[in-house]
Parts: structure tokens; sequence; C-alpha cells
């Protein structure tokens, strides 16, 4: 690991002064560490100095009414073992559960999570000098692509990593930004970038600025779930995952109203499907209705040389994700 310094922010205000004249790579935020420190070791990032954002706001708070709100430095454990948050959003806290381990959860944060960068083994390895590190090609197009993306038609074909993410989009989240020029807030839709607008990052996040609350309407009339497909007792990045909120019409008899259907490790960025949202659309939902929404979403999936097999997958994880949220129980 390339020596760096270290700068111990005790709060918001210093972190971001901290990283007041911070450029790509060079100062970077440092939370649980679960994802930076494995890219140091690995030479693939090398900053020059680390500024501890562990203590920007932590909090969770619930409210019956309004926006829930989450601190960037709340861990994954914090998020997963909430149980007002599980009560009103079980389709995130649902996600929260689902990754990486126990010790993983315990450090790794939710501001972390958003921000972490892509799986992809050419990005991680320091001897593939890809498009993403400035490179002239993508190594996955030729190479090894089994977990690469469905959608999204290159140039880089990296999956989006997050398994927040699909969830808080689902549920039209925002992302709360601060910077030198003051407070922003994402829609968590538009806060992840493809990679021909923004190559050496995922978001649009600046390097001066830090990702400081996640804020979520009070869901109406809506019911919501995640469902991921993993390797069998396997504590890594799902295969796929699939996030779907469906707001049921007020009169009753299980009519979608409308409907928000992500898909995640599938493309570069959490992957919004409007074909399956339209299909679901003033439906009373059952099997051959999620079945439909999945075939409408997987429609236009452009699968590379060695990952056909998440198109089905994907599938699969939408009509179980439709169907557990109706209350169904899935397997
Ligand atoms: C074995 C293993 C399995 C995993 N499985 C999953 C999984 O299934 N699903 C999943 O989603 N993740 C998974 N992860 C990744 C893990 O969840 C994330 O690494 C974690 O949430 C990142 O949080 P952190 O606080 O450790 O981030 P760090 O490693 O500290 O930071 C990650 C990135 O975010 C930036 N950053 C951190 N906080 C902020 C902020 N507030 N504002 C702006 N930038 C910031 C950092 O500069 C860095 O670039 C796994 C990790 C491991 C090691
Ligand atoms: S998918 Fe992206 S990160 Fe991976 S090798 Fe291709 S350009 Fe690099």
């Amino acid at each position: 690991m390339k020596a760096f310094a270290y700068v111990n922010a005790a709060n918001q205000q210093e972190a971001l002064a901290a990283l007041s004249t911070a450029t790509r790579g060079r100062r970077l935020p440092l939370a649980g560490g679960t994802d930076l420190l494995g890219l140091m070791k690995d030479y693939v990032a090398e900053p020059d100095v680390l500024v501890n954002v562990k203590n920007l706001p932590a909090g969770i708070a619930v409210p019956a009414q309004g926006l829930a709100v989450i601190g960037a430095a709340a861990t994954l454990t914090d998020v997963a073992d909430h149980a007002a948050l599980a009560k009103t959003y079980p389709a995130l806290t649902d996600a929260a559960r689902g990754v990486g381990t126990p010790q993983i959860r315990n450090v790794g944060t939710v501001g972390g999570n958003l921000m972490q960068r892509p799986r992809c083994w050419y990005f991680r390895n320091e001897e593939f000098h890809c498009l993403k590190k400035g490179g002239a090609r993508c190594f996955a197009v030729e190479g090894e692509n089994q977990y690469h993306a469905i959608f999204g038609d290159g140039p880089c074909h990296i999956v989006h990593p997050s398994s927040l993410a699909p969830p808080l989009i689902a549920y039209n989240a925002r992302i709360k930004v601060a910077g030198p020029q003051g407070e922003r807030e994402i829609e968590a839709g538009t806060f992840f970038l493809m990679p021909d607008r923004n190559m050496f990052g995922e978001t649009v996040l600046e390097p001066t600025e830090l990702v400081t609350e996640v804020v979520i309407p009070t869901p109406r009339n809506v019911s919501a779930a995640t469902y991921e497909v993993k390797f069998k007792q396997s504590h890594d990045w799902s295969i796929v995952t699939a996030s779907v909120a469906l707001r049921m019409s007020g009169g009753g008899g299980g009519v979608v109203e409308s409907a928000r259907v992500v898909l995640g490790a599938v493309a570069p960025v959490p992957w919004r499907s409007l074909p399956a949202e339209q299909m679901l659309k003033g439906k009373r939902v059952d099997e051959a209705v999620a079945w439909q929404a999945a075939e409408a979403a997987l429609a236009d999936a452009r699968p590379m040389s060695g990952n056909g097999y998440k198109v089905q997958v994907a599938k699969t994880a939408l009509r179980r994700a439709i169907m557990k949220a109706t209350g169904a129980k899935v397997v």
C-alpha cells in the first residue's frame, strides 16, 4: 500500500474542509474502509490523503409522517436491525441484511455502500489498465464476463455493486450531498451515472463533496420487496437483485396504481425497468402478471459472451420480488 496522510475529521465541517482541495483519487473519504482499503492494498486506489468520515451523521429517524432520514455514517447493521425502518421500508432492510457478512455490515456504512467502486476483476487488478483507469480497452469484452452487465452496451460493462441502491430508487429516495458550494439533494435514480457520462467514477458526486444523508418519503399504499439471487451460502455480492415498490389503488381490490421496478447487478447503474412498470400498472398481480413484467423487463437485455444465464436469473428474481411484495410466500 502506498503511504498516505490521514485527517481525523471530528465532524462534517472538518471533513469537508479537508476535502475542499480534493481532485479525483488524490484525497478520499474513508468510512468503514471495507471497500477502499482493499483497493489501496491492491494499488488500484493510491490516495495521498484519507479523510475520516465516520463522524458524519449516523442517526436513523423514521417519523410516522414525512421523510425517513438515514445518516451516511449509519452502518449496514444499523439499517438491517432498525425495527421502524423494517416496518415501513422492508425492501431496504432486506437488502441491508443480504450484504456480505455480519463483520462487513458492522463497519460498512450507507455512504460507503452507495459510493463503493465496481467489483470487475480487471478493474480490481493493478495489471489491467482498462478504460476505467484511463486505458484503451475493456478487457471484459473478450475476457471473463460472467458477472458483468446485460444492459447498457458499454463501453465499460461493470455492474453497480450497491445492494442498497435498488430499493432506495424503488422508494424514490433522495441523496443529500454537501460540498464547498453548500448542500444539494439528488434523486437516487439520477445519482448514478453510466460510463459514457462518468468513466472514472459511478456517480454525480464531485471529489470535494460528501454524501451526508439519505431521505426517503413515507410510502402510501405501497407494497415493496427485494429479492436477491446469490451463490448458495455465499457472502459475495448478488448475481442479480430486484426491488419493487407497488403503489396500490386506494379503492381496494389489489390493483397496482403505479410501480417502480429496479434491477441490481445487471448494468453499470441500478437499472430501472420502465417496461415492467408499465406492464404492472392497472393490473391485479398474480403469477402470470409477475412473469409478464419479468419478460418485459428483460426483453431488451443484451448479454455478453459469458453471462447469458443472467437474463433468466433476473427474470426469476424480479418475478419473486413482485410476488413477495404482494405478500406471497416465495422461496
Ligand atoms: C466480502 C464482502 C462482501 C460484500 N458484499 C456486498 C454486498 O452483497 N452488497 C453490497 O452492496 N456491498 C457488499 N460489500 C461492500 C460493502 O458493503 C461496502 O464496501 C460497504 O458498504 C462500504 O462502506 P464502507 O463504509 O466500508 O466504505 P469505504 O470502504 O470506507 O468507502 C467506499 C468508497 O466510498 C467513499 N465514501 C465513503 N463514505 C463516503 C461519503 N459519506 N461520501 C462520499 N464518499 C464516501 C470512499 O472514498 C470509497 O471510495 C461487500 C464487501 C466485502 C468485503
Ligand atoms: S468492465 Fe469496465 S472496469 Fe471492467 S475491464 Fe471493462 S472497462 Fe474496465
